[in-house]
């Protein structure tokens, strides 16, 4: 058995920059204070806090107090949906998002259905990508949020957010994204991108999972969806997770610093990545946009497959990967998001994807290029679906 351990699925979560890891360190040990408390080492978290909140808002161009800290990113999804929608009652009933977003934003749409609200699911086009145009003529008197992913998790194809957004603005929508897909990645400007909600969390951009923001433009009416104390005023109350604020600020940081050539060696590896399964495989087909993907995304249905079977047995070789999403890996229903695309169950099935990150050398590149076929070879000669 092969000892190589190739980790290819950085959109399930990232490794923890070890820069990150230092900065939280104090806070798991002598910087134990509550914020909320009036002595010393109590103002000393608070400060950092703010220190790290500040720092932040000049990242998104926002004011500090538009961010709220939150437990992740299906937190800051389900308080952006359901606070906003809830608070924003009076005003209408229907809410709009698409039909690829995670399920953080799917599910609570359907427990707002639940409680008489009226949601459309967009369609998205067979790239992937939905048309702000088919957006625009969805929207009604009674629209009170509309909810559109910066960039697809499974698929990785990146959403036309400014475009969505002027839309929005000019009709006086509230707008959100999730944008944890993309926070390391693409530009995330508040104002540019005309949001007044966006989504980010620490796990997917190499900082603490378990710690997330919201952030939410001022003057946007929201409430909370839990309560208690006083903290991040009111909108999210709970002692708040100091070490993960200050670790998330960080890799935020050092994230959108590094962006621009990394992605540019990232594209390069992905590109030939797609390619050369495209040739060394046949008949399979890339799910998403060729260009408009995030920098790190690789995700091909390979036609006779079970997804989970091809996982298996690159597992066993040492190359961690995923099929659909992990939300969904587990389960046999096949990918919302690949079927969204007009596939068929079982095609659905059979797509595998790989996200690339910092760490991923084209040596790691060429050894899945070099054990997948043969994989495919052996699982079609069994596959009762291979003709
Ligand atoms: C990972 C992810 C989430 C959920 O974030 P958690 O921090 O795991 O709660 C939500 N939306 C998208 C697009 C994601 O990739």
């Amino acid at each position: 058995m092969e000892t190589n351990k190739i980790y290819m699925d950085h959109a399930a979560t990232t490794p923890m920059d070890p820069e990150v890891y230092e900065a939280m360190k104090p806070y798991f040990g002598p910087e134990y204070g509550n914020p909320s408390t009036i002595y010393e080492i109590g103002q000393k978290a608070r400060n950092d806090i703010q220190i790290a909140r500040v720092e932040i808002a000049e990242i998104l161009g926002c004011y500090p107090e538009e961010i709220i800290f939150t437990s992740g990113g299906t937190e800051s999804d389900n308080l952006a949906i359901l606070g906003v929608a809830r608070a924003n009652k009076h005003k209408g009933n229907h809410i709009i998002t698409t039909n690829i977003e995670h399920h953080a934003v799917l599910h609570p749409c359907e427990a707002l259905e639940k409680e008489g609200f009226d949601v459309t699911y967009m369609p998205v086009e067979p790239n992937g990508i939905v048309d702000p145009a088919k957006v625009k003529e969805a929207v009604r008197e009674d629209t009170i949020l509309i909810s559109v992913m910066y960039a697809n998790n499974e698929i990785g194809t990146i959403q036309p957010i400014a475009k969505i957004g002027r839309l929005c603005k000019k009709r006086g929508i509230p707008f959100h994204t999730d944008a944890c897909q993309v926070a390391g990645t693409l530009p995330i400007n508040v104002d540019r991108l005309h949001l007044d909600l966006m989504t980010i969390n620490g796990g997917k951009i190499y900082g603490p999972k378990g710690i997330g923001l919201l952030y939410v433009r001022q003057g946007v009416n929201i409430q909370p969806i839990m309560y208690g104390g006083e903290q991040e005023k009111r909108i999210r109350p709970g002692t708040e997770n100091v070490a993960g604020i200050i670790g998330l600020a960080k890799a935020l940081s050092k994230a959108q610093q590094g962006r621009n050539t990394e992605n540019e060696r990232l594209i390069e590896l992905r590109d030939y990545m797609i390619r050369e399964i495209g040739e060394r495989i046949s008949k399979t087909k890339l799910n998403g946009d060729a260009k408009l993907r995030l920098p790190n995304n690789v995700n091909i249905t390979i036609s006779d497959i079970e997804g989970e079977a091809m996982l298996l047995r690159l597992d066993m070789m040492g190359v961690a990967a995923s099929s659909g999403s992990a939300c969904t890996s587990g389960s046999l229903d096949p990918s919302h998001v690949i079927l969204a695309l007009g596939e068929s169950y079982e095609k659905a099935h059979g797509s595998i994807r790989f996200t690339l990150g910092k760490s991923t050398t084209k040596k790691d590149i060429d050894y899945v290029l070099e054990v997948l076929p043969k994989i495919i070879e052996d699982l079609r000669a069994i596959s009762p679906v291979s003709l």
